[in-house]
Protein backbone atom coordinates (compact mmCIF):
# COMPACT_ATOMS: atom_id res chain seq x y z
CA UNK A 1 0.00 0.00 0.00
CA UNK A 2 1.59 3.79 -1.11
CA UNK A 3 -0.75 6.03 0.06
CA UNK A 4 -4.76 6.74 -0.81
CA UNK A 5 -4.80 7.57 -4.34
CA UNK A 6 -8.55 8.04 -4.39
CA UNK A 7 -12.06 8.69 -1.97
CA UNK A 8 -15.30 7.45 -3.71
CA UNK A 9 -18.56 9.12 -3.39
CA UNK A 10 -21.36 8.17 -4.00
CA UNK A 11 -23.52 10.57 -6.13
CA UNK A 12 -27.24 10.53 -7.33
CA UNK A 13 -26.50 12.68 -10.36
CA UNK A 14 -23.59 14.15 -11.68
CA UNK A 15 -24.46 17.29 -12.89
CA UNK A 16 -25.79 18.31 -9.56
CA UNK A 17 -22.69 16.79 -7.79
CA UNK A 18 -19.88 18.02 -10.09
CA UNK A 19 -20.28 21.91 -9.22
CA UNK A 20 -20.82 21.50 -5.31
CA UNK A 21 -17.58 19.64 -5.69
CA UNK A 22 -16.29 22.46 -7.61
CA UNK A 23 -17.09 25.10 -5.28
CA UNK A 24 -15.98 23.12 -1.73
CA UNK A 25 -12.82 22.21 -4.02
CA UNK A 26 -11.91 25.57 -5.71
CA UNK A 27 -11.21 23.57 -8.70
CA UNK A 28 -12.65 21.89 -11.84
CA UNK A 29 -13.30 18.77 -12.70
CA UNK A 30 -10.25 17.49 -14.86
CA UNK A 31 -11.99 14.11 -16.13
CA UNK A 32 -14.94 12.47 -16.54
CA UNK A 33 -15.25 8.71 -17.83
CA UNK A 34 -17.82 6.20 -17.86
CA UNK A 35 -16.65 2.63 -16.60
CA UNK A 36 -19.55 -0.03 -18.49
CA UNK A 37 -18.68 -2.97 -17.00
CA UNK A 38 -19.34 -1.64 -13.20
CA UNK A 39 -22.48 0.17 -15.06
CA UNK A 40 -21.06 4.31 -13.69
CA UNK A 41 -19.69 7.34 -14.69
CA UNK A 42 -17.45 9.47 -12.74
CA UNK A 43 -16.21 12.38 -12.35
CA UNK A 44 -12.35 13.07 -11.03
CA UNK A 45 -10.83 15.89 -8.71
CA UNK A 46 -7.18 16.43 -7.33
CA UNK A 47 -6.28 18.58 -4.30
CA UNK A 48 -2.41 17.91 -3.90
CA UNK A 49 -1.75 14.33 -4.69
CA UNK A 50 -5.23 12.91 -3.51
CA UNK A 51 -8.19 12.50 -6.12
CA UNK A 52 -11.69 12.57 -5.50
CA UNK A 53 -13.85 10.61 -7.45
CA UNK A 54 -17.57 11.06 -7.48
CA UNK A 55 -19.88 7.86 -9.02
CA UNK A 56 -23.27 8.21 -10.79
CA UNK A 57 -25.27 4.73 -11.58
CA UNK A 58 -26.07 4.42 -15.28
CA UNK A 59 -28.18 1.66 -14.14
CA UNK A 60 -30.94 1.28 -11.35
CA UNK A 61 -29.98 -1.79 -10.39
CA UNK A 62 -26.16 -0.93 -10.28
CA UNK A 63 -23.65 -1.12 -7.23
CA UNK A 64 -23.95 2.76 -6.85
CA UNK A 65 -27.71 2.77 -7.21
CA UNK A 66 -28.23 0.02 -4.93
CA UNK A 67 -26.06 1.82 -2.22
CA UNK A 68 -27.92 4.83 -1.87
CA UNK A 69 -30.92 2.65 -1.93
CA UNK A 70 -29.35 1.60 1.38
CA UNK A 71 -27.08 4.64 2.55
CA UNK A 72 -28.06 7.52 0.51
CA UNK A 73 -25.94 9.75 -0.77
CA UNK A 74 -22.11 9.70 0.65
CA UNK A 75 -18.40 8.17 1.15
CA UNK A 76 -18.70 4.70 -1.01
CA UNK A 77 -14.98 3.77 -0.63
CA UNK A 78 -11.27 4.32 0.06
CA UNK A 79 -8.50 3.49 -2.72
CA UNK A 80 -5.06 2.64 -1.98
CA UNK A 81 -2.50 3.02 -4.55
CA UNK A 82 -0.70 -0.67 -5.01
CA UNK A 83 2.80 -1.56 -7.12
CA UNK A 84 2.13 -4.88 -7.76
CA UNK A 85 -2.01 -5.62 -7.02
CA UNK A 86 -1.79 -9.56 -7.54
CA UNK A 87 1.08 -9.48 -5.04
CA UNK A 88 -1.22 -7.37 -2.87
CA UNK A 89 -4.28 -9.36 -3.22
CA UNK A 90 -2.44 -12.29 -2.41
CA UNK A 91 -0.84 -10.89 0.54
CA UNK A 92 -4.73 -9.86 2.10
CA UNK A 93 -6.34 -13.43 1.00
CA UNK A 94 -3.89 -14.60 3.04
CA UNK A 95 -4.25 -12.46 6.17
CA UNK A 96 -8.17 -13.59 5.74
CA UNK A 97 -9.68 -10.36 4.20
CA UNK A 98 -12.62 -11.16 1.47
CA UNK A 99 -11.68 -10.19 -2.17
CA UNK A 100 -14.88 -9.12 -4.33
CA UNK A 101 -13.14 -9.90 -7.59
CA UNK A 102 -10.27 -12.33 -7.68
CA UNK A 103 -8.57 -11.41 -10.84
CA UNK A 104 -7.57 -7.33 -10.95
CA UNK A 105 -10.10 -5.57 -13.80
CA UNK A 106 -9.92 -2.63 -15.38
CA UNK A 107 -11.61 0.90 -13.16
CA UNK A 108 -11.74 4.32 -14.12
CA UNK A 109 -8.60 6.63 -15.05
CA UNK A 110 -6.76 4.04 -16.06
CA UNK A 111 -6.22 1.30 -13.58
CA UNK A 112 -6.56 -2.01 -12.36
CA UNK A 113 -8.42 -2.31 -9.54
CA UNK A 114 -9.82 -4.68 -7.02
CA UNK A 115 -11.86 -4.14 -3.94
CA UNK A 116 -12.25 -6.09 -0.29
CA UNK A 117 -15.20 -7.18 0.99
CA UNK A 118 -16.58 -4.04 3.86
CA UNK A 119 -17.81 -6.65 6.62
CA UNK A 120 -13.68 -7.77 6.64
CA UNK A 121 -12.88 -3.89 6.99
CA UNK A 122 -15.14 -2.81 9.98
CA UNK A 123 -17.61 -1.46 7.34
CA UNK A 124 -14.83 0.61 4.53
CA UNK A 125 -15.61 -0.70 1.01
CA UNK A 126 -11.27 -1.04 0.14
CA UNK A 127 -9.98 -0.66 -3.39
CA UNK A 128 -6.49 -1.59 -4.46
CA UNK A 129 -5.66 0.38 -7.75
CA UNK A 130 -2.43 -0.16 -9.74
CA UNK A 131 -1.88 2.29 -12.68
CA UNK A 132 -1.78 0.46 -15.83
CA UNK A 133 1.78 0.47 -17.42
ZN1 LIG B 1 -12.50 4.16 -6.92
Amino acid sequence: MQKIEHIGIAVKELALSVPIFEKLLNSTCYKTESVQSEKVNTAFFKKGETKIELLESTDPNGVIAKFIDHKGEGLHHIAFEVTDIKAEMKRLQADGFVLLNEEPKPGADNKLVCFLHPKGTNGVLIELCEEKK
